[in-house]
């Protein structure tokens, strides 16, 4: 393992004394004084809705999403009407967001196995909600945390980069991040945790370049302190050429 690397490690593992807040609690602290109005960004009424704009929501923008919402929303409102919309016509009002065949299949299985299984009601846990077709744990924790005021930290591509960057983990792989910073945060924060990586992600924290100069976490932040490592160290390496050349 390298200098850079036993740091790197060392960093993103540094552990809090009892009574001190978690990194992970100081990175929220931080952020949410950036961005207040950190909120979902799916307009929704009712759980169902919101379950159903999640799926929609993969691979596709939020303001894509609440576009073809608005349609589908006002012909839809239980999971009768899905079904009786049938395929060809929620393909057909769905189609904008992308992967509409997929999309639609899960949205009809889904509102099936509700029908079916569940008394036409959404099912309330973990365990129930990724039962339904297409709900994966980031679409339940999404529900869960938003739509039925149960801690829920839903790990979308945002917090998986972010949650890197600041060293808050050292996998990339969501369910472990969930699992991780769940030990660290309250579970009352888990969900405006989430809300506040993403909007902090979206709007500073992009994924091609962050805009580190616009970012209030900087000393927290792990790829920014190890950005400025390397920058340090190629200036002493820039200074230690220039007095062997001078001597
Ligand atoms: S310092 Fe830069 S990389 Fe780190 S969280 Fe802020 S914007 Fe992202």
């Amino acid at each position: 393992m390298t200098q850079s690397q036993t740091k790197t490690q060392s960093r993103s593992k540094k552990r809090t004394t009892p009574g001190e807040p978690s990194k992970a609690q100081k990175v929220y602290d931080r952020l949410r004084a950036l961005h207040p109005d950190a909120h979902i960004e799916l307009d929704f009424t009712t759980p169902l809705d919101l379950l159903v704009a999640t799926i929609l929501s993969a691979q596709c923008t939020d303001a894509r999403v609440n576009i073809v919402t608005r349609e589908l929303f006002r012909r839809a409102r239980t999971p009768d009407d899905y079904l009786g919309l049938g395929t060809d016509q929620l393909e057909a009002i769905i189609q904008s967001a992308g992967f509409y065949r997929q999309k639609a299949k899960s949205i009809l299985g889904t509102m099936r196995k509700i029908r079916d299984d569940f008394h036409g009601e959404i099912p309330r846990s973990m365990e129930e909600l990724v039962q339904l077709p297409g709900v994966g744990r980031k679409t339940a924790n999404v529900v869960l945390g938003n739509a039925f005021d149960t801690p829920g930290l839903p790990v979308d591509t945002h917090v998986t980069r972010l949650s890197l960057r600041l060293g808050l983990t050292q996998s990339e792989d969501p369910v472990t991040i969930e699992a991780e910073l769940q030990q660290v945060l309250s579970p009352v924060d888990w969900t405006m945790f989430s809300h506040t990586l993403i909007f902090h992600g979206r709007r500073v924290c992009k994924a091609r370049r962050p805009e580190c100069a616009r970012c209030n976490a900087t000393d927290l932040c792990l790829y920014y302190q190890t950005a400025e490592d390397a920058v340090i160290a190629d200036r002493k390496k820039a200074r230690a050429r220039t007095q062997h050349e001078g001597t």
